[in-house]
């Protein structure tokens, strides 16, 4: 189910004078660590401008992946995916949570030998992840046998249903007194001697010890208008809902042209790899050289496209007072068409690749604005210029998988524990202190 403004409202606590902590976002990465504040029994409010998930949270593909991941995400992802299991069971709602593992299949052996190069890393972190033949690649994909080289795979990855799941978090978070408001934008963050000292909501204003950005796609322009430069630019990607269909693998799986996801209600999430797209706007140009070595290593996956980047577009202000009406306002949830050209090349990657699938009816279709930093790694950082304001932004394609281990993360960041895991990648400060950008493996 994908969201739109239209969607009715269903989380609208009161606003409250004061809190410990606000989050800014109600996707996954908010929520998350919203989840884990209430548990360790701090006030917490999270204020959504359109929905809870209504952006990338509910629109992403259901992977929770370790596969091929970034060396230093990966023990965050780890650490993820067990509280994924256990959070299905914990907040006691069906969020479709099954560990049926990740598959890239491999056309060449040159594929192959890419994928390869990640099991190193896999067996430093005792994963499971194991390079399989032709034969086993056809054992698990029970559709045109004979095409693949081989491929690599990850039994304990996990799948669940987005849309299900961090709507089922939220109320979970209510239910241990944590607030949550939808349709409630905030404009900007309260200073006190340039100090956080909570935040301007458009319904007023909320006393709080620190704040949360975690504004997806938004987080650049929050930032822009406190003077913060963060360099994130937004990539369209299209996935289309099938119709119930033969049950031919159990996972995720990327094969060839195709990603599939079987879903819970006996259809696959579908998606097209090669047709993720980039809108060319002022941001592009203003932060080119930082996300020249993504791009490069991206360029099989982002396709540029004229026409402004559509957030951009949308939104020609970067700069407003607290008592003007925000472009956080203007679009309460961000619902791009989907691509007519990706939908085609998934109809013709299905064709080609599984004929089982291929002539299966999409019966939704929809498009999501993913928010990519330079090395396609988020920043989970507090903001240098704002003791109190944190962010946690930029999960750059992967953040569904990640959600609750970043959750974790920020909510230890912001009451001052100590980490768990190294966060030095992850700083904010990489974008401007002369470090040179290290892509991770991409969207
Ligand atoms: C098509 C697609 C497929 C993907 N597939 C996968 C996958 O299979 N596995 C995976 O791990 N990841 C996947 N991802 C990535 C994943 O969905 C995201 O990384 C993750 O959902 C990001 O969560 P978030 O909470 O940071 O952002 P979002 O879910 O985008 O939430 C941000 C929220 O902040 C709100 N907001 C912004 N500014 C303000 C403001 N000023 N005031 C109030 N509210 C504000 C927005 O309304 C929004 O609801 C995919 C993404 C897309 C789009």
């Amino acid at each position: 189910m994908i969201y739109s403004d239209q969607s009715p409202i269903t989380f609208q606590d009161d606003l409250p004078e004061s809190v410990d902590i606000v989050i800014i976002g109600a996707g996954v990465i908010g929520i998350s660590t919203a989840w884990f504040l209430a548990r360790a029994g701090i006030s917490v409010l999270v204020c959504d401008k359109g929905r809870v998930a209504g952006e990338q949270s509910s629109r992403n593909w259901g992977w929770i992946r370790q596969q091929a991941r970034d060396p230093d995400e990966l023990p965050i992802v780890i650490d993820s995916l067990s509280t994924w299991e256990s959070l299905s069971s914990e907040i006691g709602e069906d969020i479709g949570f099954t560990r049926q593992g990740v598959l890239y299949a491999a056309k060449t052996d040159e594929e192959l030998a890419a994928h390869e190069k990640w099991l190193d890393t896999a067996r430093q972190h005792q994963l499971d992840t194991k390079m399989l033949s032709a034969a086993e690649v056809d054992g698990l994909i029970k559709d045109k046998p004979g095409q693949w080289k081989g491929g690599m795979y990850t039994p304990s990855d996990a799948r669940a249903e987005p849309w299900k799941a961090v709507p089922a978090l939220a109320k979970a978070l209510q239910a241990r007194g944590g607030l949550i408001r939808e349709g409630c934008a905030v404009r900007s963050v309260d200073l006190q001697g340039g100090k956080v000292c909570g935040v301007v909501t458009e319904h007023g204003r909320v006393a709080a010890q620190s704040v949360v950005c975690a504004g997806g796609a938004w987080s650049t322009l929050f930032m822009a208008n406190l003077g913060v430069n963060l360099p994130q630019l937004s990539v369209r990607a299209t996935v289309v809902r099938t119709a119930p269909a033969p049950d031919i693998y159990a996972g995720g799986a990327s094969v060839g042209e195709v990603a599939i996801r079987r879903r819970q209600d006996g259809g696959y999430t579908v998606a097209s790899g090669s047709t993720n797209e980039h809108f060319i706007g002022a941001d592009s140009f203003r932060h080119f050289f930082r996300f020249m070595p993504a791009l490069a290593s991206s360029a099989r996956f982002i396709r540029l496209r004229f026409g402004g980047n559509l957030i951009e577009r949308m939104l020609p202000v970067r700069r407003w007072r607290d008592d003007q009406v925000s472009p956080f306002e203007r679009t309460r949830v961000l619902n791009p068409e989907p691509s007519e050209n990706a939908l085609k090349r998934m109809r013709a990657g299905l064709q080609k690749r599984l004929p089982k699938l291929a002539e299966l009816p999409f019966e939704e279709a929809w498009a999501g604005m993913i928010d990519v930093t330079p090395d396609v790694v988020p920043v989970m950082d507090e903001v240098a210029d704002y003791p109190g304001l944190y962010l946690a932004t930029g999960f750059s394609g992967h953040g569904f998988g990640i959600g609750p281990g970043a959750g974790r993360v920020m909510a230890d960041m912001v009451v001052g524990k100590p980490a768990v895991h190294d966060l030095h990648r992850f700083r904010l400060a990489r974008f401007s202190d002369g470090s040179k950008m290290k892509p991770g493996p991409g969207l």
